[in-house]
């Protein structure tokens, strides 16, 4: 095209894409980013690296730079501090605090309760393994509950964890039956943990409470009465696990689950096991979140 007055006019040239030019300037560009990396990765001197990258070739070891020296601050670690170290890390368990209250304005989205959520039905304190922003354990389970991370069953690593977090845990009465949330996204994950803990503890895994209507509608934000209003009868003890759970009427259980973050679920579910005659719902989550 060509400028003239009022527009353009056409010079009537074919335009060719330069297909060769702008291969050559992506390669060139490939080179520097891959230098750069080089640059970071060498072991040699960085001085002769950035000399020989100028085509100087007179270039020698300067003397100077961190690789041509030794490490200025001590890089030794004291067998007792790494040891400090290295226990902290495998630190494993916090305390899930169980809901007292129910949400204030949470009748306005239709759940009929309000003020303190009566003794009879709430949680017993419960347990985590760790939350999601903790060193050591937090790491491994930020990768679980990443969302690209496909369901599997816990490593072995992390089972045993759950089992120590388990063997510390200082409960009034020792439950008698495990239980465990249906989980829509890491069936396989809450699965293994309620096996191994059931395993471990020597205690009847009685299965899982069941979905109502699909299971919450998936909404995790909002106020708290929008938590609880979208988990509200969205379980059930089913007629099977009411029966197998008819043993152990009067009797501490122990509620597995996967994440805890507004505690609403495990909360409701707690709710629903105590009205059907348990004497303690003790919840046990792999994560937690805040
Ligand atoms: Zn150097």
């Amino acid at each position: 095209m060509r400028r003239v007055t009022g527009g353009w006019v056409s010079t009537g040239q074919p335009w060719v894409y330069d297909q060769v030019r702008y291969e050559r300037i992506a390669a060139a560009r490939l080179a520097e980013q891959q230098s750069m990396i080089d640059y970071e990765r060498t072991t040699g001197c960085r001085m002769e690296f950035l000399q020989r990258a100028l085509d100087d070739d007179t270039a020698v070891p300067c003397g100077r730079c961190d690789n041509c020296t030794a490490a200025w601050y001590p890089s030794d670690v004291a067998v007792a501090a790494a040891s400090a170290a290295a226990a902290s890390l495998d630190r494993v368990g916090v305390e899930l605090e169980p809901r007292a209250q129910w949400p204030t304005g949470v009748a306005s989205l239709g759940v009929d309760v309000r003020g303190n959520i009566p003794v009879g039905e709430r949680l017993a304190a419960g347990r985590a393994l760790a939350r999601l922003t903790d060193l050591g354990w937090g790491g491994a389970l930020r990768d679980t509950f990443a969302v690209q991370t496909a369901d599997a069953p816990a490593s072995a690593a992390m089972t045993s964890a759950c089992v120590r977090v388990l063997a510390d845990w200082n409960w009034d009465e020792r439950p008698a039956a495990v239980l465990s949330m249906p989980s829509r996204r890491h069936p396989l994950l809450v699965a293994s943990v309620a096996r191994a803990l059931s395993e471990a503890g020597r205690l009847p895994w009685l299965g899982s409470l069941d979905l109502v209507g699909g299971g919450p509608d998936g909404s995790s934000g909002g106020n708290s009465a929008y938590r609880l209003a979208a988990v509200w009868n969205r379980f059930a003890v089913g007629p099977e696990l009411a029966a197998s759970l008819a043993p152990f009427a009067g009797k501490p259980v122990l509620l597995i689950d996967d994440l805890a973050d507004s505690r609403w679920t495990l909360t409701v579910a707690g709710r629903l096991l105590r009205r059907a005659g348990t004497s303690a719902v003790l919840p046990f989550a792999l994560a937690l979140r805040s």
